[in-house]
């Protein structure tokens, strides 16, 4: 991989982080507000503990991604970026750019997913 393919990739992964950090704070900030604060009558408790419980599995979701993007980076400096930490053969470039934040081959990410 050439220095402004990597570049590419650095600014790809910052601008996602940005986003995953905004939308983890709404959907924290919505978990955090009480439902006394919130403008709803008569309630559907059901149908509140269902929006909590999505919210918290997006929150879930968004840390996880949080992290591998923070990790990418991290190997981006590190100069092991787009090498598989599975089998340290590189990752092929149309994986990375589909997902820029995935640092196993898909040889290894099956493995791993099938444990
Ligand atoms: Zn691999």
């Amino acid at each position: 991989m050439t220095e402004a393919q990597l570049e590419d990739f650095r600014s790809i992964l910052e601008s996602q982080r940005d986003e995953v950090q905004k939308n983890l704070k709404d959907h924290e900030a919505t978990l955090n507000t009480p439902s006394d604060n919130r403008d709803f009558v008569g309630g559907d408790k059901a149908q509140e503990l269902e929006n909590n419980e999505t919210n918290t599995a997006l929150v879930k979701s968004e840390e996880n991604l949080l992290q591998k993007i923070h990790h990418a980076l991290d190997r981006i400096d590190a100069g092991t970026y787009g090498i598989c930490e599975g089998c340290n053969g590189s990752i092929p470039l149309p994986r990375l750019e589909a997902k820029p934040s995935v640092s196993l081959c898909i040889t290894c990410q099956e493995a791993h997913e099938n444990g």
